[in-house]
């Protein structure tokens, strides 16, 4: 029985609601917690699965769902010397996987190219962007096609032009279409596999009945198309499409601990290590790397004590994290997948 409820969360075959009423039952909430507390022991030992790397915040859009306009931190470029280092850390622990974002459009940072091929050359196993493809065209895209990148993840979350640019002010639906196709259509003539591409669509009340045409225009161009939910990074963005969604998530009610505390390191253009990529302003700070190094912070106290905090069901004492809306940081489908 316990195993067959498993698979069900797994897959996440009821949804939500009636997953938080079996994790948090008398019969199912103990395995459960077990399992959560096996895998965070096995996962603090490890290194990362993803370091996010800042190259520049500055960004050309001003998506709804991201609180990017908000932003009061000064807009800025990673010097060099520093994401040498960074580098020279990732690769030291034995990081799988970069990621060049921070809460930026790596397309705006000038230094991104030298950039991939650095990370590429130190032995990083995956590098990825994730870019909002407005300015995906020019000499960049053969550069990038060069780069050795392994993935440009991008999130076209409309297929009407009144849609996509009500979620994405700043950006034309036209020229992002046109940019990832030309894109797309480039790397293949030039024989190569590689960056793969895949584009990702925001679950939002504004395009839900745009979703099947979006799978029909992109499944057969991309190599892989997603969809996400969104997030109220950390309850910066008070979107109304999210008085749809069930925010139990956030209180605990799932008895879950946010998977980003044993998955992924976010650094911020001038070194802070971040508590997590929804903590944009840079307001938890674990420590900064021009002074510390990535293993000590990644096992140092203040992660650790937040992550105890998080698995006693405490989430609401961290001021950050007490109405952040992740679901798919929190849900218990993660715990059983990961
Ligand atoms: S709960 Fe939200 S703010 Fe806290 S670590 Fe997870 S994603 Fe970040």
């Amino acid at each position: 029985m316990v195993t067959r409820l498993k698979n069900i969360i797994k897959q996440n075959q009821l949804g939500d609601k009636s997953i938080k009423l079996i994790v948090n039952s008398a019969f199912y909430g103990l395995p459960y917690k077990r399992r959560v507390h096996h895998r965070t022991q096995q996962l603090a030992i490890n290194p990362p699965f993803l370091v996010d790397i800042e190259g520049t915040n500055a960004c050309n859009a001003k998506c709804i769902m991201c609180p990017h306009s908000k932003m009061k931190r000064k807009v800025g470029v990673m010097k060099w010397e520093l994401f040498e280092k960074i580098v020279a850390n990732c690769v030291r622990f034995k990081v799988p996987e970069v990621s060049l974002n921070g809460f930026g459009e790596p397309l705006l940072d000038s230094l991104l190219i030298d950039r991939i091929k650095y990370l590429k050359k130190s032995g990083v196993p995956v590098v990825r962007i994730y870019t909002n493809a407005s300015l995906l065209k020019g000499k960049i895209v053969e550069e990038l096609i060069n780069s050795g990148l392994d993935s440009i993840n991008t999130c076209i979350d409309g297929v009407t032009k009144a849609v996509f640019e009500k979620i994405r002010p700043g950006l034309d639906l036209d020229i992002v279409e046109k940019n990832v196709q030309e894109f797309i259509k480039l790397r293949n003539k030039m024989g190569k596999k590689k960056p793969l591409v895949f584009i990702g669509f925001l679950k939002l009340a504004e395009n839900e009945s745009e979703w099947n045409t979006f799978v029909e225009r992109w499944s057969p161009v991309a190599n892989g198309i997603y969809k996400a939910n969104p997030s109220n990074w950390a309850n910066a963005v008070k979107l109304t499409s999210l008085s749809n969604y069930d925010f139990s998530h956030q209180k605990g009610y799932y008895n879950s601990p946010c998977i980003f505390l044993w998955k992924m390191v976010s650094i911020q253009y001038n070194g802070d290590v971040i508590l997590c990529c929804r903590d944009y302003e840079g307001k938890f700070i674990l420590g900064n790397l021009q002074e510390s190094n990535l293993e000590d912070i990644w096992n140092g106290k203040k992660l650790k004590a937040v992550r105890r905090t998080h698995l006693d069901g405490n989430i609401e004492s961290i001021p950050l994290c007490a109405n952040c809306y992740s679901p798919d940081s929190m849900s218990p489908t993660i715990w059983w997948k990961i």
